[in-house]
């Protein structure tokens, strides 16, 4: 066995909170809440005041491409080179003139029902999603001497 390490990197693009810590000097509490009002919908780090910024990391959500303009929120990387060897943003799924039933939003191939109809609508086995189908016939002939 000589096998090699390679080196990857993933990206996430994910939503979190963070807290910044900052303080008002005046006479009372009020007056200081008072002040600080002003920072209930600016942030607060875009002024001239010191703040302490904490990253509140369990707040972490991922996003989905959905959220993201249909970008990817996931790519993977091979680490030499920064090569890209793709993302999580939806990819499209081959769906039209295929040999078995494939569900138009996960692409899961259901090769084993074959509905009587020739159009329908089915129910995804595997998401639960329902999608139409159409069942396109070809005919051919063939010759036997008789
Ligand atoms: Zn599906």
């Amino acid at each position: 066995m000589n096998m090699k390490n390679f080196e990857f990197y993933q990206d996430i693009k994910v939503e979190r909170w963070k807290r910044q810590f900052f303080s008002i000097a005046a006479d009372t509490e009020e007056e200081a809440v008072k002040q600080a009002e002003c920072y209930k919908a600016n942030d607060v780090t875009a002024y001239d005041i010191e703040v302490t910024t904490e990253d509140l990391y369990e707040t972490e959500i991922c996003l989905s491409p959905s959220e993201n303009d249909g970008q990817n929120t996931i790519e993977l990387y091979l680490k030499e080179g920064n090569r890209l060897i793709g993302g999580n943003e939806e990819t499209e799924i081959k769906c039209n003139d295929t040999f078995a039933i494939v569900c138009p939003y996960c692409g899961f191939k259901d090769d084993a029902s074959y509905p009587t109809a020739d159009l329908g609508e089915m129910q995804c086995d595997k998401c639960g999603k329902h999608f139409e189908y159409v069942r396109e016939t070809v005919i051919s002939y063939s010759t036997e001497k008789i």
